[in-house]
Protein backbone atom coordinates (compact mmCIF):
# COMPACT_ATOMS: atom_id res chain seq x y z
CA UNK A 1 0.00 0.00 0.00
CA UNK A 2 1.48 3.50 -0.99
CA UNK A 3 0.79 6.75 0.91
CA UNK A 4 -1.44 7.98 -1.64
CA UNK A 5 -3.80 4.69 -1.62
CA UNK A 6 -2.96 5.18 2.42
CA UNK A 7 -4.36 8.76 2.01
CA UNK A 8 -1.67 10.43 3.75
CA UNK A 9 -0.30 12.24 0.20
CA UNK A 10 -4.37 13.62 -0.14
CA UNK A 11 -4.44 14.54 3.06
CA UNK A 12 -1.19 16.92 3.09
CA UNK A 13 -2.20 18.03 -0.57
CA UNK A 14 -6.03 18.83 0.45
CA UNK A 15 -4.25 20.64 3.77
CA UNK A 16 -2.03 23.17 1.50
CA UNK A 17 -4.80 23.89 -0.98
CA UNK A 18 -7.22 24.88 1.79
CA UNK A 19 -4.33 27.36 3.25
CA UNK A 20 -3.60 28.52 -0.19
CA UNK A 21 -7.29 29.39 -0.77
CA UNK A 22 -7.42 30.82 2.47
CA UNK A 23 -4.86 33.52 1.48
CA UNK A 24 -6.30 34.24 -1.65
CA UNK A 25 -9.91 35.05 -0.09
CA UNK A 26 -7.96 37.30 2.13
CA UNK A 27 -5.57 38.87 0.07
CA UNK A 28 -8.31 38.95 -3.48
CA UNK A 29 -12.03 39.99 -3.06
CA UNK A 30 -14.50 36.96 -4.00
CA UNK A 31 -15.39 37.66 -7.92
CA UNK A 32 -18.22 35.58 -9.69
CA UNK A 33 -16.31 33.01 -11.02
CA UNK A 34 -18.12 32.81 -14.37
CA UNK A 35 -17.96 36.95 -15.00
CA UNK A 36 -15.55 38.41 -12.17
CA UNK A 37 -19.18 40.63 -11.06
CA UNK A 38 -18.21 41.60 -7.24
CA UNK A 39 -19.01 39.69 -4.16
CA UNK A 40 -20.43 36.85 -6.13
CA UNK A 41 -19.76 33.00 -5.93
CA UNK A 42 -22.07 32.60 -9.34
CA UNK A 43 -23.69 35.84 -10.28
CA UNK A 44 -27.93 35.80 -11.29
CA UNK A 45 -26.62 35.88 -14.81
CA UNK A 46 -24.32 33.09 -14.70
CA UNK A 47 -26.84 30.89 -12.44
CA UNK A 48 -28.95 31.60 -15.86
CA UNK A 49 -26.56 29.78 -17.92
CA UNK A 50 -27.03 26.95 -16.11
CA UNK A 51 -30.67 26.96 -16.19
CA UNK A 52 -30.86 24.96 -19.50
CA UNK A 53 -31.57 21.30 -20.83
CA UNK A 54 -29.14 20.19 -23.52
CA UNK A 55 -29.77 16.85 -24.50
CA UNK A 56 -26.91 14.77 -25.89
CA UNK A 57 -27.37 11.18 -26.94
CA UNK A 58 -24.91 8.76 -26.02
CA UNK A 59 -22.69 6.32 -27.89
CA UNK A 60 -23.82 3.76 -26.45
CA UNK A 61 -25.43 0.57 -27.40
CA UNK A 62 -29.40 0.75 -26.21
CA UNK A 63 -30.40 4.11 -26.22
CA UNK A 64 -29.86 6.28 -23.36
CA UNK A 65 -28.87 10.37 -23.10
CA UNK A 66 -27.04 12.86 -21.00
CA UNK A 67 -28.29 16.20 -19.91
CA UNK A 68 -26.58 18.81 -19.68
CA UNK A 69 -26.85 22.43 -17.36
CA UNK A 70 -25.13 24.89 -20.20
CA UNK A 71 -23.51 24.99 -23.00
CA UNK A 72 -19.14 24.65 -22.15
CA UNK A 73 -18.18 28.06 -23.88
CA UNK A 74 -17.92 31.84 -22.78
CA UNK A 75 -19.55 32.55 -18.73
CA UNK A 76 -20.43 28.85 -18.18
CA UNK A 77 -16.73 27.92 -19.31
CA UNK A 78 -15.02 30.02 -17.09
CA UNK A 79 -16.91 29.15 -14.72
CA UNK A 80 -16.35 25.60 -14.75
CA UNK A 81 -12.79 25.75 -15.07
CA UNK A 82 -12.17 27.75 -11.85
CA UNK A 83 -14.22 25.75 -10.04
CA UNK A 84 -12.37 22.15 -11.42
CA UNK A 85 -8.58 23.68 -12.14
CA UNK A 86 -8.49 26.59 -10.07
CA UNK A 87 -9.28 25.11 -6.77
CA UNK A 88 -12.97 27.55 -6.72
CA UNK A 89 -14.74 25.26 -4.13
CA UNK A 90 -17.26 27.46 -3.22
CA UNK A 91 -19.24 26.90 -6.74
CA UNK A 92 -19.58 23.38 -5.32
CA UNK A 93 -23.09 24.78 -3.95
CA UNK A 94 -24.37 27.22 -6.41
CA UNK A 95 -22.93 23.89 -9.34
CA UNK A 96 -25.09 21.26 -7.50
CA UNK A 97 -28.41 23.73 -7.11
CA UNK A 98 -28.13 23.72 -10.65
CA UNK A 99 -27.86 19.93 -11.36
CA UNK A 100 -30.39 18.99 -8.69
CA UNK A 101 -32.84 21.62 -10.45
CA UNK A 102 -32.12 19.56 -13.74
CA UNK A 103 -32.36 16.36 -12.18
CA UNK A 104 -36.02 17.01 -10.66
CA UNK A 105 -36.99 18.22 -14.57
CA UNK A 106 -35.41 14.98 -15.75
CA UNK A 107 -36.78 12.61 -13.15
CA UNK A 108 -40.32 14.64 -14.70
CA UNK A 109 -39.95 13.36 -17.97
CA UNK A 110 -38.40 9.88 -16.95
CA UNK A 111 -41.39 9.21 -14.44
CA UNK A 112 -44.21 10.63 -16.95
CA UNK A 113 -42.99 8.67 -19.31
CA UNK A 114 -41.48 5.68 -19.50
CA UNK A 115 -39.71 5.86 -22.91
CA UNK A 116 -38.66 9.32 -22.61
CA UNK A 117 -34.96 9.07 -21.39
CA UNK A 118 -33.99 8.94 -25.05
CA UNK A 119 -36.77 11.25 -26.94
CA UNK A 120 -34.86 14.85 -26.94
CA UNK A 121 -38.39 16.76 -27.98
CA UNK A 122 -39.60 15.66 -23.77
CA UNK A 123 -37.95 18.31 -21.78
CA UNK A 124 -41.13 19.93 -20.06
CA UNK A 125 -40.54 23.69 -19.65
CA UNK A 126 -41.20 23.41 -15.90
CA UNK A 127 -41.65 26.49 -13.62
CA UNK A 128 -40.59 25.52 -10.04
CA UNK A 129 -40.83 22.16 -8.32
CA UNK A 130 -42.58 19.43 -10.49
CA UNK A 131 -44.72 17.08 -8.62
CA UNK A 132 -42.37 14.26 -7.39
CA UNK A 133 -44.75 12.39 -5.76
CA UNK A 134 -44.42 8.55 -6.00
CA UNK A 135 -41.55 8.82 -7.87
CA UNK A 136 -38.68 5.99 -7.80
CA UNK A 137 -35.15 6.46 -6.09
CA UNK A 138 -32.33 8.03 -7.66
CA UNK A 139 -29.20 6.90 -7.34
CA UNK A 140 -26.52 9.34 -8.39
CA UNK A 141 -22.94 8.33 -9.48
CA UNK A 142 -20.37 10.89 -9.95
CA UNK A 143 -18.34 10.25 -13.12
CA UNK A 144 -14.84 8.81 -12.31
CA UNK A 145 -11.51 11.02 -12.41
CA UNK A 146 -7.85 9.20 -12.77
CA UNK A 147 -5.59 9.06 -9.71
CA UNK A 148 -3.51 11.79 -11.40
CA UNK A 149 -6.14 14.21 -12.17
CA UNK A 150 -7.30 13.53 -8.23
CA UNK A 151 -3.63 13.94 -7.16
CA UNK A 152 -3.62 17.20 -9.35
CA UNK A 153 -6.80 18.47 -7.92
CA UNK A 154 -6.48 17.70 -4.89
CA UNK A 155 -9.89 16.11 -4.70
CA UNK A 156 -12.38 14.10 -6.65
CA UNK A 157 -14.60 17.09 -7.92
CA UNK A 158 -17.89 14.97 -8.74
CA UNK A 159 -18.24 13.68 -5.59
CA UNK A 160 -18.57 16.64 -3.68
CA UNK A 161 -20.73 17.64 -5.88
CA UNK A 162 -23.20 14.54 -6.05
CA UNK A 163 -23.24 14.54 -2.50
CA UNK A 164 -24.51 17.59 -2.21
CA UNK A 165 -27.10 17.07 -5.04
CA UNK A 166 -28.42 14.37 -3.64
CA UNK A 167 -28.79 16.51 -0.37
CA UNK A 168 -30.77 18.63 -2.32
CA UNK A 169 -32.74 16.34 -3.92
CA UNK A 170 -33.87 14.75 -0.82
CA UNK A 171 -34.85 18.29 0.42
CA UNK A 172 -37.10 17.82 -2.33
CA UNK A 173 -38.73 14.55 -1.19
CA UNK A 174 -36.97 12.45 -3.82
CA UNK A 175 -35.23 9.70 -2.46
CA UNK A 176 -31.77 9.69 -3.35
CA UNK A 177 -28.44 8.27 -2.69
CA UNK A 178 -24.84 8.08 -4.17
CA UNK A 179 -23.42 5.31 -5.30
CA UNK A 180 -19.35 6.41 -6.07
CA UNK A 181 -18.42 2.91 -7.57
CA UNK A 182 -17.05 4.13 -11.09
CA UNK A 183 -13.23 3.95 -11.22
CA UNK A 184 -11.01 5.48 -14.11
CA UNK A 185 -8.11 3.74 -14.20
CA UNK A 186 -4.66 4.04 -16.72
CA UNK A 187 -5.88 7.06 -18.32
CA UNK A 188 -2.96 9.49 -19.75
CA UNK A 189 -3.31 13.12 -20.59
CA UNK A 190 -5.95 15.87 -19.28
CA UNK A 191 -9.61 14.89 -19.78
CA UNK A 192 -10.72 17.59 -22.12
CA UNK A 193 -8.81 18.53 -24.38
CA UNK A 194 -8.37 19.52 -28.23
CA UNK A 195 -7.29 15.95 -29.80
CA UNK A 196 -10.30 14.67 -31.82
CA UNK A 197 -13.40 12.54 -30.60
CA UNK A 198 -11.79 9.44 -32.10
CA UNK A 199 -8.10 9.81 -29.80
CA UNK A 200 -10.49 10.71 -26.93
CA UNK A 201 -12.41 7.23 -27.44
CA UNK A 202 -9.51 5.28 -27.85
CA UNK A 203 -7.21 6.62 -24.97
CA UNK A 204 -10.32 5.99 -22.59
CA UNK A 205 -11.99 2.65 -24.53
CA UNK A 206 -12.14 0.05 -21.40
CA UNK A 207 -10.99 2.19 -18.33
CA UNK A 208 -14.11 2.57 -16.40
CA UNK A 209 -14.80 0.18 -14.24
CA UNK A 210 -17.29 -0.49 -11.04
CA UNK A 211 -16.12 -1.67 -7.76
CA UNK A 212 -19.33 -2.52 -7.00
CA UNK A 213 -23.06 -3.61 -7.74
CA UNK A 214 -26.53 -1.39 -8.63
CA UNK A 215 -28.64 -3.11 -5.95
CA UNK A 216 -31.64 -1.92 -6.73
CA UNK A 217 -33.47 -2.65 -9.95
CA UNK A 218 -35.63 0.03 -10.05
CA UNK A 219 -33.56 3.23 -9.13
CA UNK A 220 -33.09 5.67 -11.63
CA UNK A 221 -29.49 5.53 -12.09
CA UNK A 222 -28.06 8.95 -13.01
CA UNK A 223 -24.17 9.20 -14.10
CA UNK A 224 -22.98 12.95 -12.96
CA UNK A 225 -20.17 14.71 -14.79
CA UNK A 226 -18.87 18.34 -15.17
CA UNK A 227 -18.48 18.47 -19.01
CA UNK A 228 -19.56 16.25 -21.57
CA UNK A 229 -17.68 16.60 -25.03
CA UNK A 230 -17.95 13.55 -27.32
CA UNK A 231 -20.20 11.69 -25.01
CA UNK A 232 -17.26 8.69 -24.85
CA UNK A 233 -16.33 8.63 -20.86
CA UNK A 234 -20.13 9.09 -20.41
CA UNK A 235 -21.11 5.77 -22.49
CA UNK A 236 -18.31 3.99 -21.38
CA UNK A 237 -20.09 4.97 -17.62
CA UNK A 238 -23.41 3.29 -18.93
CA UNK A 239 -21.70 0.27 -19.94
CA UNK A 240 -20.05 -0.48 -16.60
CA UNK A 241 -23.00 0.33 -14.82
CA UNK A 242 -25.26 -1.64 -16.89
CA UNK A 243 -22.63 -4.76 -16.38
CA UNK A 244 -23.37 -3.83 -12.48
CA UNK A 245 -27.07 -4.17 -12.58
CA UNK A 246 -28.13 -0.57 -13.62
CA UNK A 247 -31.63 -0.76 -15.94
CA UNK A 248 -32.65 2.71 -15.94
CA UNK A 249 -29.25 4.56 -16.88
CA UNK A 250 -29.60 8.71 -17.74
CA UNK A 251 -26.52 11.02 -17.60
CA UNK A 252 -26.35 13.98 -16.03
CA UNK A 253 -23.81 17.19 -17.09
CA UNK A 254 -23.28 20.90 -15.94
CA UNK A 255 -21.95 21.32 -19.47
CA UNK A 256 -22.07 20.15 -22.99
CA UNK A 257 -19.36 21.45 -25.82
CA UNK A 258 -21.22 22.66 -28.38
CA UNK A 259 -21.62 20.21 -31.55
CA UNK A 260 -19.06 19.95 -33.98
CA UNK A 261 -20.77 19.86 -37.83
ZN1 LIG B 1 -21.31 36.08 -13.38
Amino acid sequence: MNMFDMGIIPTMARTLRTLALGFRDLLLPRGCAGCDAPDEVLCPRCVARFDGAHIRSLPVKGKTCCYACARYEGASRRAILAWKDHGDEECDGAFACCLARLALKVIKVIDTNQTAIDDVQAMPQIAGMPDIRGMRDVLLVPAPSSPASMRRRGRWQMAPLAKRTARMLNDSGVRTRVCPILRLEGVRGRSVQTSGSLARSKRIQGHVRAVGAIDDESALVVIMDDIVTTGTTMGQCVTALRAAGARHVVGLALACTPVRR
